[in-house]
């Protein structure tokens, strides 16, 4: 017995990256888990069988979100896979934005806050009737929120700002029901989204240069902070901002 056995968790952007490693990690804690994924479906079976392969519970939900309709079709979705409500919903899809203002045209501006901010709210506010109450919101922000530290990030950055307003904000509005809402912000993660950082000449060594503990993050570092928030010990933490960069912003 997990200590999330008999819940159920959404995780958004699953298929790959960190949201793979967070619906690994809650799987294995127990709860049966909702493996949602944009474009790559075989990516999503693949997070699927290995949750399966280690005796936990999962299946694959895939809606791109972005467009306009996308929160009201993925809970069309969920509802035709899970048997009632909800216990867990992790925001964690999301796309970057590497342009420099001097560069960056509207319809990239508009691509980023589309699947990163205006998802996730929706998502939410269909959501929460979902939610059980007791329940857990996790939003995946990012430490770029709270530092310059890569300027040409400034749109990606503002999004992820905008996402921890929402969790600290929701908090007040879920918390008569027991309900916590916070974000987890991770420094440099190695991931899809990071390969072409990580992959350049000397980039690897300038990424770990910034962590305060002189390394480039997992997606289990990230996992295991979620899955604290999550479990019964993080009922006391509600509409916080949780810093999982390794220590990049000290
Ligand atoms: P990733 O490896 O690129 O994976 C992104 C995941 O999100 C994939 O499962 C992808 O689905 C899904 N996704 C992306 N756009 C989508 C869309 N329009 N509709 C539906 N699903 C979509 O990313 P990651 O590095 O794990 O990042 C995950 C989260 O952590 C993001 O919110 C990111 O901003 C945040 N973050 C990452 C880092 C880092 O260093 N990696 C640092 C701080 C914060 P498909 O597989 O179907 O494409």
């Amino acid at each position: 017995m997990g200590v999330l056995t008999g819940r159920t968790a959404l995780v958004t952007g699953a298929s790959r990256g960190i949201g793979r490693g967070i619906a690994e990690r809650l799987a294995r804690d127990g709860a049966r888990v909702a493996v949602h994924y944009g474009r790559n479906e075989t990516a999503a079976k693949e997070t699927v069988a290995a949750i399966e392969k280690e005796g936990g519970s999962a299946f694959a939900l895939g809606v791109e979100l972005g467009a306009p309709g996308d929160a009201e079709a993925l809970w069309e979705e969920f509802d035709r896979h899970a048997d009632g409500g909800l216990d867990i919903l992790v925001n964690n899809a999301g796309i970057g934005s590497t342009r420099p203002i001097e560069q960056l045209e509207e319809r990239e501006f508009d691509a980023v806050f589309a699947v990163n901010v205006k998802a996730p709210f929706f998502i939410l506010k269909h959501g929460m009737p979902r939610l059980r109450d007791g329940g857990r919101v996790v939003n995946v922000s990012s430490g770029l929120a709270r530092t310059a530290v890569m300027p040409d990030n400034m749109a990606y950055a503002m999004t992820k700002a905008a996402l921890d307003v929402l969790s600290r904000d929701l908090s007040k509005v879920l918390g008569p029901r027991g309900i916590t809402v916070n974000s987890v912000a991770p420094g440099i993660i190695d991931t899809d989204n990071t390969a072409p950082l990580l992959s350049s000449p000397g980039g690897r060594r300038q990424a770990e240069a910034i962590s305060a503990l002189g390394g480039v993050g997992e997606p289990a570092e990230v996992a295991d902070v979620v899955a604290f928030l999550v479990s019964d010990a993080g009922r006391w933490v509600t509409g916080s901002w949780v810093d999982v960069t390794g220590g990049s912003l000290t």
